[in-house]
């Protein structure tokens, strides 16, 4: 989750109607260019995933080469990688998240999906999407629950750091149909030589989204649609990596029925959960539908300055929403995000609930 506070902050330092991550100057994309590439090279190969690495599958189709131990992981053992100290609260552009992002590449590639970021050098699509994120400023606000830690933007003229999404699909039988099941995998780092682990925020989400995945895997049954997956980055940063998707995304976006965003849905009481959209639209009925079939409620309540990945998608008219917990911003962006705070149960629902949306509408 990031704040509309801080985000509008971003804005406020520009011109008028000039989007920071939209519009740069010619000779800042040269640059871009280069550090995009110097990121996607230097992403951590090896972390530590609990799973045997096996080789990059060459023959994808909807269901490539899978690697049985990846069938077998859970949300909790993603929350366990994704939160531990050595991935240092994954910043956007920083080296944790970069391993953060060879983690979720790893998985990708053992549950056989197809990539469906930017094209290598050998012409093959890679898993990484790159993109480049401004400087950031870090700073504490006072909410409901207490004092958080948020971003506002720091100096634009400094060279932006390069970040990347992480895309890949189990491709159906329409290939212009897609639904997204989107979480974002960044955080907010280290500071004052505190880690933000971000169990919650969102490795909760990014753990759900991987278990529908691997249950629908495991059913073996080809989709419809495109099931596709979004890991986004530089969430935290306003929202820059689903930004970055919508301008480049790889599918038509009209032909994307649905997004099912999750961010920070491992909280607070079992059957309440709450969604973000800018009003009723396919995604949301689909939810609220599921959601009822599993004894839980999920109204679209207001944002009060906040927001999260679904807010690009609602601007340009792609049904989108983020289904969270209700009390989603308990212990939000403190160091007390730690994977115990996390209730495995919550996020198995809301993983129940996301599998159900997808099957209404991909199958
Ligand atoms: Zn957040």
């Amino acid at each position: 989750m990031s704040t509309r506070r801080a985000f509008l902050k971003f804005l406020a330092g520009l011109s008028a109607g000039f989007l920071p991550w939209y519009g740069w100057p010619e000779t800042l994309k040269k640059v871009d260019a280069l550090a995009v590439k110097a990121s996607v090279e230097n992403f951590p190969s090896a972390v530590n995933t609990g799973s045997a690495a096996i080789p990059a599958g060459k023959a994808f189709g909807a269901f490539g080469r899978v690697n049985p131990s990846y069938l077998k992981r859970t949300a909790s053992d993603d929350i366990a990688v994704l939160a531990q100290p050595a991935l240092a609260g994954r910043r956007a552009g920083s080296a944790g998240e970069g391993k953060a992002a060879a983690y979720l590449q790893d998985q990708m590639r053992g549950l056989g999906l197809q990539p469906l970021g930017d094209r290598g050098a050998d012409g093959q699509r890679l898993y990484t999407q790159a993109f480049t994120i401004y400087p950031v400023v870090e700073e504490f606000a006072n909410f409901y629950y207490g004092r958080h830690l948020t971003f506002s933007l720091g100096d634009p003229k400094d060279l932006r750091t390069p970040s990347a999404n992480i895309l890949a699909g189990l491709m159906g039988t329409r290939a212009a149909e897609s639904v997204i099941l989107s979480a974002h995998y960044d955080h907010m780092g280290i500071f004052e030589g505190n880690l933000y682990p971000g169990a919650n925020d969102n490795a909760s989400g990014v753990g759900s989204i991987l278990d529908v995945m691997r249950r629908l895997i495991k059913e073996g049954v080809r989709p419809k649609s495109n099931v596709l997956l979004a890991f986004w980055s530089a969430e935290e940063m306003g929202f820059v990596g689903s930004s970055a998707f919508i301008k480049n995304p790889g599918v038509p976006l009209g032909g994307i029925r649905a997004v099912f965003n999750a961010d920070t849905v491992g909280n607070g009481s079992l059957h309440e959960f709450a969604l973000w959209a800018d009003g009723e639209n396919t995604a949301v009925r689909t939810l609220q539908a599921v959601a009822r079939e599993c004894n839980s409620s999920a109204p679209v309540v207001p944002n009060h300055g906040y927001d999260s990945d679904q807010y690009y998608f609602n601007l340009n008219h792609v049904p989108a929403t983020t289904l969270m917990a209700r009390t989603w911003l308990e212990k939000n962006h403190t160091p007390q995000d730690v994977p115990d705070f996390v209730n495995p149960q919550k996020v198995a629902l809301a993983s129940d609930i996301l599998y159900k949306a997808v099957h209404r509408l991909a199958f």
